[in-house]
């Protein structure tokens, strides 16, 4: 059952993963606008329901686990909807499990050290799963696009120079599988948001005071880059898209469509993990029959040895009780047919 849902959901995400080695160019290789022709928008909710609920399922046994940790790397450009997939996605899972960790321009301390540590800081620990809002892949993104951010990084001068992107695809990708090999798993996540769609959501946080505060000038502004964005992507998605750490591309214009893929790859992710809640040996269970006895024992004078437990059994005998009324109901129906039977039979014949 498990194995077949898990083989569902790896269906409905494989075209969004970035294979392994391929040459990705976003405009020519990933829409958008693509939502599956099977899912309605009027379903949404519950399928993402559905998703969250196997979220919630699953963390909990990742928590309880305690052997692998869970990394979310999520980028996009501005209004790509970043912040509000984590607001939905996360929604039903414990937030003692889940830590999310946004990344803006780099303070003069995370300056004055190499490019990933502040990354490195914000790691998620065995049984947790850590959101990176924005990630390491800035390094490869702005700053690429603007390069007086990688002068701002101060590297002595045989780090810089041309070289100093494939180089960066190539720590990056030791790092994860660094990672990777030592019990996280890393799920990449591009939320590819079509520049027309982006002129629309800016146009919304103009318009609506509540979304004010979301916006910059700074922001519009950018769109001058989009291009130069859409190359670093591309060049990104194609040096950094591993089987240890891949990349999957989100179409983002439909919030509600973005949102379902990205919780199916995480439910996907899980699964593949499968973490089991720890198993209780034999001489655990002795001790914890033990430690029963004990508390039992201290039960107040009118008080019921193990309350919970008297009500637990109160119920099942409740329920058994329904259940054999039921089954008398069931019984008297099969009877009076019988006797109806009988009786037709008894009946003398003219
Ligand atoms: P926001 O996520 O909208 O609050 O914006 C955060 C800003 O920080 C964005 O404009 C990012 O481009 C910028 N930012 C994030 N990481 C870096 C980095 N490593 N270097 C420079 N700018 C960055
Ligand atoms: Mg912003």
């Amino acid at each position: 059952m498990a194995d077949d849902r898990a083989k569902l959901l790896a269906k409905f995400i494989e075209p969004l993963r970035v294979e392994p080695g391929s040459k990705v160019k976003l405009a020519r290789d990933f829409d958008p606008g693509y939502k599956a022709s099977f899912l309605k928008k009027k379903d949404a909710a519950t399928v993402l329901e559905a998703g969250v609920a196997v979220l919630a399922e699953y963390q909990a046994r990742l928590a309880a686990q305690d052997t692998w940790g869970v990394l979310v790397c999520l980028q996009a450009l501005d209004a790509g909807g970043k912040d509000g997939t984590i607001r939905h996605v996360m929604s039903g899972v414990n937030p003692q499990g889940v830590r999310v960790s946004g990344f803006k321009v780099p303070s003069a301390e995370e300056l004055d050290h190499d490019y990933l540590w502040r990354y490195a800081q914000r790691l998620p620990g065995r049984g947790e799963i850590g959101i990176f809002n924005r990630s390491h892949y800035e390094e490869v993104l702005v700053v690429r696009v603007h390069p007086e951010l990688l002068d701002r990084q101060k590297l002595p001068a045989p780090a810089r120079g041309k070289a100093v992107w494939d180089r960066r695809y190539r720590e990056i990708n030791d790092w994860e599988r660094h990672l990777a090999d030592n019990g996280f798993k890393i799920v990449k996540l591009f939320l590819n948001l079509s520049k027309e769609e982006q002129r629309i959501r800016f146009l919304r946080r103009v318009d609506l005071p509540e979304k004010n505060w979301k916006f910059s000038a700074a922001d519009a502004r950018e769109r001058k880059y989009w291009d130069d964005y859409q190359a670093a992507f591309s060049d990104m998605l194609s040096h950094t898209s591993t089987g240890w750490a891949p990349w999957y591309v989100i179409p983002a214009d439909h919030k509600w469509f973005a949102r379902i893929c990205v919780s199916t790859v995480l439910a996907h992710t899980l699964m593949q993990i499968d973490p089991r809640y720890p198993v209780v040996d034999k001489a655990r269970r002795e001790d914890l029959a033990e430690t029963r006895a004990l508390l039992e024992a201290e039960a107040p004078k009118g008080a019921a040895p193990d309350p919970a437990r008297a009500e637990l059994a109160a119920k099942a005998r409740q329920e058994q009780a329904a259940e054999e009324s039921k089954q008398a109901r069931k019984q008297r129906k099969r009877m009076r047919k019988i006797g109806a039977k009988l009786a037709e039979a008894e009946r003398p014949k003219r």
